[in-house]
């Protein structure tokens, strides 16, 4: 009678983990959405405020301070947040051990006992989100206890999974409020924030866990948490899968059928590239998915030559816009694991069992032209990039040696800035070809925008350059040169005198050129 009353005392719950989680997230989603406007806001107020002093700007400015803590208490448990942490072998009994290091102080009062088994089991997720999770159960275990308590917690692992439970003499939950918890902002403390829970759902959900509470007003809550344990070599094997099959389906009808469970599967192959799915459609107008249909189709249908020419244009498009080539890499090894899945089960309900010859071949045919696909995409990738930079190369040498035809036979070439060897040679380069093309018959070389040529060598260089145009039937106006040039040009006994003109200033040299010409 006792333990059946006590049991019908309890508060069970076995909380909608992914509703809450995912509430969290949306208010998450939406405070990172208002908080940049609100950070506008706030900088105005300050601006008005330099500009006279008002109270009601001080009271618009606290509250809008108050909006902003409890928007960024909502953001720690964010998405963005979660996502930046990679992925690690966690074991739970270690990060257990370390945070119960920080409560040392309440030990005086409350006594913590701890009972850790199977301490090699391990998970894999994001070990710093799991510390934050456990330290805020740690917490809240502590101040549910008013003065003396205990707290007890376990480590055990089962089969599948690490389960570890947290057992407190504290206040107990009422019924009515068990279903609150994990709703963001939800708390019955003066200073509490409501956001601890939703931290630990949000995490624990992410990570395929659980969470079961049990509570009874004025003897103690317990929560039990369990996450699946890691097993990254299981979960790489293949995986039998719930499918749509009719008797004769090819393998492309069946994979037609089944379009979303693959979609369904890949995303959850590839995490990281899952998330920028969106981002890197609107980026580059690169639709992911429907080119992994694409790339699956033309595998399984051995169409070499449409894989070869997709894979380059899906380089040339990564190129383009510069998207990581991480997430290529990630997202068509998922393809390959997640086809292999496909071909698994379809091999399965057809029966068959192939011969293992058969399955050989097949397995060859299937990763060689995946391999292809990789290989050309790789290589086009890194063609366009190469084109890129050598055509961003010839277009600063272009600029750097402007050549601006006034009319058929003139043209007019400013140089500006200092000019080395390096320089002097484009230069030479670009005019000599121009003259030649475009039959100039006056160069019009303005020189007023340079301040000095690095060394001797450089202006033997531009003297035998002038000749050069001469011989080339061109003749050479020299404009603006400085004085400093001059001497130079005088102190290394260069005479440019015998194959260019000399004007005072540019002006002087079109009207004498040009204008004049015309009248
Ligand atoms: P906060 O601690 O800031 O109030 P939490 O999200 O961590 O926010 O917890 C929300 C509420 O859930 C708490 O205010 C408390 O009422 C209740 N709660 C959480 N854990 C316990 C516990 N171990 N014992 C009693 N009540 C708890
Ligand atoms: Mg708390």
């Amino acid at each position: 009678m006792e333990s059946h009353k006590t049991l019908n005392e309890e508060q069970r719950s076995d909380t909608h983990l992914s509703q809450l989680a995912s509430v969290g997230q949306i208010a998450a989603g939406i405070a990172h959405e208002v908080k940049n406007p609100l950070t506008a806001v706030k900088g105005f107020l300050q601006l008005l405020n330099q500009e006279e002093k008002n109270e009601y700007l001080n009271i618009a400015q606290s509250e809008l301070e108050n909006a902003l803590t409890t928007l960024n208490n909502l953001l720690q448990v964010s998405k963005p947040d979660l996502q930046e942490e990679e992925y690690q072998s966690i074991y739970l009994s270690e990060e257990l051990e370390a945070i119960l290091n920080l409560f040392q102080d309440k030990m005086y009062d409350i006594s913590i006992l701890t009972d850790f088994k199977d301490t090699d089991a391990m998970i894999y997720g994001m070990k710093n989100q799991f510390k934050k999770a456990f330290f805020n159960l740690i917490k809240n275990a502590i101040e549910s206890i008013p003065g003396k308590g205990t707290i007890k917690i376990t480590h055990t692992a089962s089969e599948n999974e690490v389960i570890v439970t947290i057992k407190d003499s504290g206040v107990g939950i009422p019924e009515d409020k068990l279903k609150l918890l994990g709703t963001p902002f939800f708390t019955t403390k003066e200073n509490g924030t409501g956001m601890g829970l939703t931290q630990v759902f949000s995490v624990i959900y992410q990570h395929g866990g659980r969470i079961n509470i049990v509570s009874k007003e004025n003897q103690g809550t317990t929560f039990t948490i369990k996450v699946p344990k890691e097993h990254r070599l299981q979960k790489r094997g293949v995986r039998k899968l719930n499918l749509k099959f009719s008797k004769n389906d090819t393998i492309k009808d069946f994979l037609f059928a089944n379009r979303t469970s693959f979609e369904e599967r890949l995303l959850d192959e590839a995490i990281n590239v899952s998330d920028k799915i969106e981002e890197i459609h609107t980026l580059g107008n690169i639709n992911l998915l429907q080119n992994a249909h694409k790339l699956v189709l033309f595998v399984v249908e051995e169409r070499e030559h449409e894989l070869i020419t997709f894979a380059k244009q899906e380089g040339v498009a990564w190129a383009k816009n510069s998207i990581t080539l991480a997430f290529k890499l990630e997202w068509i090894q998922a393809i390959r694991r997640t086809l292999w899945d496909f071909l698994y089960n379809y091999d399965l309900r057809h029966q068959t069992e192939v011969k293992r010859d058969e399955f050989f071949t097949l397995e060859k045919k299937v990763n060689e032209l995946i391999d292809q696909f990789l290989t050309y995409f790789f290589i086009s990738y890194s063609n366009y990039k190469d084109e890129l930079l050598a055509s961003q190369r010839k277009l600063v040498e272009n600029l750097s040696v402007p050549i601006i035809p006034i009319n058929d036979e003139i043209s007019i070439l400013p140089l500006i800035g200092n000019i080395d060897g390096t320089r002097m040679s484009i230069i030479e380069d670009h005019v000599l070809t121009s003259i030649g093309a475009n039959h100039i018959r006056t160069l019009i070389v303005d020189l007023s925008g340079v301040a000095y040529m690095s060394d001797d060598t450089v202006f033997q260089h531009f003297a035998r350059l002038i000749r050069g145009f001469s011989m080339m039937g061109c003749n050479t106006v020299l404009t603006g040169i400085r004085s400093e040039i001059v001497k130079h040009m005088i102190s290394l006994g260069i005479n440019l005198n015998e194959n260019a003109v000399s004007k005072g200033t540019l002006q002087l040299a079109l009207n004498d050129y040009i204008f004049k010409k015309d009248i």
